[in-house]
């Protein structure tokens, strides 16, 4: 006998949508990706979600290369509740950042910062790409939420404005206390390959919300050493 499938099959296509889904619904997506690429047609299953309700199953009830129609069903899972872990990180080279962006979003950062400093030789930074990177995580690997991707600010305004409630570990290359996160609101600060001058060490180290911390002995890469420091904060608040 064949057994009861499991419902709905893990195997759905998953989609971000970018408009509030509710049952009911019908909801247009480019045909592209469910129609030329998966060759899915009426009556065919996906799995929505929208950043704001969860995660929702649809029917397509038309589908075109140009466009697919999609009926809203039952929700499957309300919104998860992400850590409330902020990633600030100077921006590196393509590639590079598409990875660390990527990866943040698996690992459930909740806002993503890119910050200028001193010694960022990256000028031009492509959100829109950094985004899709992040919605492509998130589809993959089965999360409710985006991070929340900010614009390019400068070092100094982001530490003038800095929230009096929200610790800031920056990674400091230079030395400082072995990474021991404590529980509470957290941002971690990562340098670009150039590292931070002392001018900014200096600045950072005045923040009373900051503190300094070492990831190891060895130096990192900017990128590895942003998923190093994010893993060691999710494992010491028990979300890992
Ligand atoms: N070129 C610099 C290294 C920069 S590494 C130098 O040779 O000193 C890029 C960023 O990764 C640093 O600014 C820091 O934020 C982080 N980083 C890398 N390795 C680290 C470590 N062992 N401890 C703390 N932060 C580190």
């Amino acid at each position: 006998m064949v057994a009861t499938p499991a419902w709905p099959p893990q195997s759905l296509p998953r989609l971000f949508v970018d408009e509030e889904l509710a049952k009911g619904r019908n909801i247009v997506v480019d045909g592209n990706y469910l129609a030329a690429v998966l060759r899915l047609g009426p009556g065919d299953r996906v799995k929505l979600f929208d950043d704001r309700t969860g995660e929702w199953l649809a029917e397509i009830v038309e589908a075109g290369r140009k466009r697919v129609v999609l009926a809203v069903g039952e929700r499957l899972r309300e919104r998860e509740q992400g850590p409330d872990l902020w990633l600030l990180f100077a921006p590196i080279k393509r590639g590079r950042i598409d990875w660390l962006v990527e990866k943040a979003t698996e690992l459930g950062v909740a806002r993503l910062l890119p910050v200028t400093t001193r010694r960022t030789v990256v000028d031009r930074l492509n959100l829109e790409r950094l985004r899709a990177h992040a919605v492509e995580a998130a589809e993959q690997c089965e999360r409710t939420t985006l991070p929340e991707l900010g614009e390019p600010r400068k070092l100094e305004a982001v530490l003038r404005e800095w929230p009096a409630e929200r610790l800031l570990y920056f990674a400091d290359e230079g030395g400082g206390e072995p990474f021991r996160p404590v529980p509470g609101p957290a941002a971690i600060l990562i340098g670009p390959e150039g590292g931070f001058t002392e001018e900014e060490r200096g600045a950072l180290r005045a923040l009373p919300q900051a503190r300094p911390v070492s990831l190891g002995p060895r130096i990192l890469r900017a990128d590895t050493a942003a998923l190093a420091a994010v893993s060691l904060w999710m494992a010491a608040a028990g979300d890992w």
